[in-house]
């Protein structure tokens, strides 16, 4: 039978919509909802596993699963044995210690003799270890926020992303302890025709990231200011510069982060660019 690569996904939850358009970018397709555990593809071979997040770091280092889309906060909670493939630039969060807003907090020795409430212990425990304190950790698996207002615990430690869930429950970020954002893992001894899949997937992920944000630019520009926008370019090796049937101007092209376009615009322009096209960038390979 023919080898496939199975990728745990987390089944309903902040990462679930965005893991599949990943995977829908890499023109990589599902046959079936999230309302079944397993899913195939038919256009590549792997086959989707649907779990709760908390469960994919077990499971690829078990080798159930051969690879995983997880929080790196999870993955760094279960403490397991597997590989960090890629960093994959969505659900960026950061883990924070919050307080009642009203407590004057100086500094993480506050905490010294204190309980604070966390759905993460483990990554709790490792940071007050390094800073030297010591302090309760009261384990909660959910709605860690309302501890300090029923007398359960005098701080929390949790995901903070705008911080208004703190504000609405009258509390305060006072220490950042680290930062999430999704992750491939993978197992460390997966079989030799499985990493071949996985490298032909690896390619086609980092050309779905390596074009995120970024832009095609083409515009018009005077011969003689092709240099001077050069100039103007951000970060950019060399743009493509060809002849416009018009004489003394030239056609340019190049690869923008959209960011960094919207602030040389004015400049561009006052330099003569015209007629600026920009274009949206599926695919990069570098
Ligand atoms: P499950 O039912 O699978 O156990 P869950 O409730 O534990 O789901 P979610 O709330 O869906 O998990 O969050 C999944 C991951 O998304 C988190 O582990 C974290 O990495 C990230 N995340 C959580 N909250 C936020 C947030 N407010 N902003 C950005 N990313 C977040
Ligand atoms: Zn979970």
């Amino acid at each position: 039978m023919e080898q496939k690569l199975r990728i745990a996904i987390q089944k309903s939850g902040r990462l679930s919509e965005k893991s599949l358009e990943l995977l829908k970018e890499c023109a990589i397709g599902f046959n079936s909802s999230y309302l079944q555990l397993k899913a195939q593809s038919s256009e590549f071979p792997a086959e989707l596993l649907y779990l709760r997040d908390d469960d994919i770091p077990g499971y690829v280092e078990k080798g159930i699963a051969d690879i995983g889309i997880v929080g790196l906060n999870v993955v760094e909670e279960h403490e397991v044995d597997i590989e960090i493939i890629e960093r994959l630039g969505f659900a960026k969060c950061k883990l924070c210690i919050a307080v009642p807003k009203e407590v004057d907090f100086k500094g993480p020795q506050d905490l010294n003799g204190q309980t604070i409430a966390t759905s993460y212990p483990v990554i709790l425990g490792k940071y007050l270890k390094e800073q030297n304190i010591s302090a309760d950790i009261h384990l909660i698996n959910g709605s860690v926020e309302i501890a300090p207002a029923i007398n359960l615990a005098q701080a929390i430690f949790d995901i903070v992303s705008t911080g208004s869930t703190l504000m609405s429950n009258g509390l305060k970020k006072v220490e950042d302890v680290t930062s999430s954002e999704a992750v491939l893992i993978g197992g460390k001894n997966m079989p030799a025709d499985k990493k071949a899949i996985l490298n032909q997937l690896m390619i086609r992920i980092r050309a779905v990231l390596a074009a995120k944000g970024k832009k095609y630019v083409l515009m018009n520009v005077p011969t003689d200011k092709i240099e001077e926008i050069k100039q103007l370019l951000p970060g950019e090796k060399s743009p493509t510069i060809m002849n416009l049937a018009q004489e003394g101007w030239s056609s340019l092209h190049t690869v923008v982060e959209e960011t960094k376009f919207w602030d040389i615009l004015e400049q561009l322009k006052g330099a003569g660019a015209e007629n600026i096209l920009v274009s949206p960038i599926e695919k990069i390979i570098l």
